[in-house]
């Protein structure tokens, strides 16, 4: 009797998934990848689209592309999960699977913080980065604040890249001396889960080029017509052009389907990302891993993609009798570009206690390289 595996989100988890289950199933079993939207954007390429490095075409794929033969794309909204009966409803039509890899990611919750959205320039998505790119390029003077809203948000490198990205582009139009760029974090410094090194070394990045960084300002309000932050520690901040990290949560179906903990994500097994629902698996944005240091695994696609692989061949293992279980070590290593050709690197073993050894490599031509080399790769191979 044929099986059939569910992957829920066609994000970077759940590409990979669905590529890997293909690859190691059987024909006779089935893989089915649900995704709503038509387009795939590569989120780390978004930092270049924002300073014109790449247009919106550059860096998006139709998702029917990534569809090899013997995965079925269902093209729609995932509007619940049944994760003791293992059904999901898509639409109208009700899927089951014997297996289901949650791979939904991490929804903006931007009504949490109240005139965000109308007066600021969102770096976390497609419109968003498009419309900072206009905005910088009208940008003559004034002052820009870059904003985390809150202190957990998936790709923890990536703001502060995107503040190096905007000074590198104003030095580039000799503008940067008619501009100051402030950095306003929720979080008490750069990457803290990579350690104290890390989260210094990356500090020094963003002062050396002339930035103000002002750890712990969780931003309570935004008066969009003042054009004023207002920080839940009692301090105000005025700019000219915002540029903010959203805040995230879990998506709605998820939310509902009682898979979450109080803090609001699916926790896993730290090995297997197994939940608490038999043959019920989440990867990615979506789940809460704690750390023996306090913190949780950061959101990343390098996880996401890692935990993806090892899900996929553990559902394989199993089903086919061949091939012992793998376990997600929580290795996973980030960029960190700079501007102007370079990059530093980050990389290490976020499972390792009682803090995670992660070591950072200064920005050089190199990494750049390899960022750009990650971005065709995923481009070209997955599509
Ligand atoms: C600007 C930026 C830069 C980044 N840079 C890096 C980087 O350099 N390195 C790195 O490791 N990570 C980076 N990240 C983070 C990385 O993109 C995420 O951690 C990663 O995409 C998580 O993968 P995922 O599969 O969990 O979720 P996603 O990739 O977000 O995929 C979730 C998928 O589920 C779909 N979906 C959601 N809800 C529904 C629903 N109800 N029905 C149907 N489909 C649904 C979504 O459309 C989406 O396709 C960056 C992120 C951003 C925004």
């Amino acid at each position: 009797m044929s099986r059939t595996v569910l992957v829920l989100g066609a994000g970077l988890g759940g590409m990979v998934a669905a590529h890997e289950l293909r690859r190691l199933l059987p024909r006779s079993e089935h893989v089915i990848l649900v995704e709503r939207e038509e387009q795939h954007v590569f989120p780390p390429s978004l930092l270049w689209l924002m300073v014109g490095k790449r247009d919106a075409a550059g860096i998006s794929r139709p998702c029917a592309h990534a569809v090899r033969p013997g995965i079925e794309l269902v093209r729609g909204e995932v509007v619940s999960i049944d994760p003791s009966a293992r059904t999901v409803r898509v639409g109208e039509q009700t899927l089951r699977g014997d297996a289901i890899v949650i791979a939904l990611g991490a929804e903006y919750a931007l009504q949490a913080i109240p005139g965000l959205s109308e007066a600021g320039l969102c770096l976390y998505t497609l419109a968003g980065a498009s419309a900072i790119r206009d905005a910088l390029a009208r940008f003559e003077g004034g002052r820009i604040a870059v904003l985390t809203a809150t202190p957990q948000y998936k790709c923890p490198a990536a703001p502060y890249e995107a503040a190096l990205l905007v000074d590198s582009y104003l030095r580039e139009r000799r503008r940067r001396d008619k501009v100051t760029i402030d950095f306003y974090a929720a979080e008490p410094g750069p990457m803290m889960v990579a350690g104290a090194a890390v989260s210094a070394g990356v500090r020094a990045m963003v002062e050396a080029r002339g930035i103000a960084y002002h750890p712990e300002h969780p931003v309570k309000s935004v008066d969009a017509p003042q054009r004023r932050l207002d920080f839940a520690n009692g301090t105000s901040a005025q700019f000219d052009l915002l540029l903010y990290v959203p805040p995230h949560r879990a998506p709605e179906p998820v939310r509902a389907a009682g898979l979450l903990d109080d803090a609001g994500w699916i926790p896993v097994d730290r090995h297997t990302l197994a939940t608490r629902f038999p043959e019920v698996y989440a990867i990615g944005d979506v789940t809460v891993i704690p750390l023996t240091m306090g913190r949780p695994l950061p959101k990343a696609g390098v996880f996401a993609h890692g935990q993806a692989e090892v899900v996929s061949h553990n559902i394989a293992a199993a089903w086919t009798g061949r091939g012992k279980p793998r376990r997600f070590e929580g290795e996973g290593a980030c960029f960190i570009e700079t501007g102007g050709a370079r990059a530093g690197m980050g990389r290490g073993n976020f499972y390792a206690e009682p803090l995670p050894e992660v070591k950072l490599h200064s920005p050089s031509l190199l990494w750049h390289g390899a960022k750009v080399l990650y971005e065709k790769y995923w481009l070209y191979r997955q599509f």
